[in-house]
């Protein structure tokens, strides 16, 4: 509710508050509390726990050397710059310039991009997630890329 009135040419604005009822809200909260206390609490004890992931949950990249052409098309669609092309002398006839690719995770926004356009789908994202590691950076080289995730030293 509002009142504007005209004093003097300044202009007056008498607002009202609207009544509130005690306690409602106090009540409204408490139902709120109450209503939980019996539901099974959605937190995760990680890491001991593992959190629900979606079956087509999507990130930790995943490298077979041995399919690798070396084509670098993967390094050239990845919008972060998050692969890198390096050399590994390895005996693979289908890659002679030895070119593969290597990862950064810290920057990797899993887009999909180098598994869509890789043409012997050798690079490909898998269910993995746990890609935290001791040391300071998430460079994987190829040869970790080829690993799964418990295999790869941290
Ligand atoms: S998923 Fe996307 S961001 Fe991640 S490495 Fe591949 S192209 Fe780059
Ligand atoms: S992983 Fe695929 S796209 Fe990337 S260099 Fe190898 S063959 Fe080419």
């Amino acid at each position: 509710m509002g009142r504007i009135s005209d004093a003097g040419g300044d202009i007056m604005i008498e607002v009202k508050e609207p009544k509130r009822i005690p306690l409602i809200g106090s009540l409204q909260g408490m139902y709120t509390v109450f209503k939980h206390l019996f539901k099974k609490p959605i937190t995760v004890q990680y890491p001991e726990e593992k959190a629900y992931t979606p079956a087509r949950f999507k990130f930790r990249i995943f490298l077979s050397m041995d399919d690798c052409v070396g084509c670098t098309l993967c390094e050239q669609v990845c919008p972060n710059l998050s692969i890198r092309m390096i050399v590994v002398e390895r005996n693979n006839p289908h890659n002679k310039r030895n070119l593969y690719p290597q990862v950064n995770f810290g920057t990797c926004t899993v887009c999909r991009n180098c598994e869509e356009i890789c043409p012997t789908e050798a690079i490909y994202l898998t269910h993995e997630l746990e890609t935290a590691r001791t040391r300071n950076n998430f460079f994987y080289s190829p040869e970790e890329l080829e690993k799964t995730e418990s295999e790869v030293k941290k």
